[in-house]
């Protein structure tokens, strides 16, 4: 009953474990709006997704995030993705 010290989550675009560490971290508010969250400390529902346009281009497309969420997640987070590791 060892505590896995690199805890894996799952990409909503390719759907492949990773680490942590490597994803994009994304909560979603109350009201529907999805947030990037980069200290990775928000409170509420995270969903998690690569450094990668591929990945979010494949997450916009089925909006997979609201699948993640299990929730409708505002489309908007989709731009604001691309924007973000077009900027890395
Ligand atoms: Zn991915």
């Amino acid at each position: 009953m060892s505590k896995n010290p690199y805890p894996m989550r799952m990409c909503c675009g390719c759907r492949v474990s990773r680490a942590k560490g490597e994803l994009i971290r994304i909560v979603r508010t109350e009201d529907g709006k999805a947030i990037i969250d980069k200290s990775c400390r928000l409170p509420g529902r995270g969903a998690y997704i690569c450094h990668s346009e591929e990945c979010i281009a494949k997450a916009e497309k089925k909006n997979r995030l609201a699948g993640c969420f299990k929730a409708n997640v505002h489309v908007q987070i989709y731009s604001e993705l691309r924007e973000l590791v077009k900027g890395v």
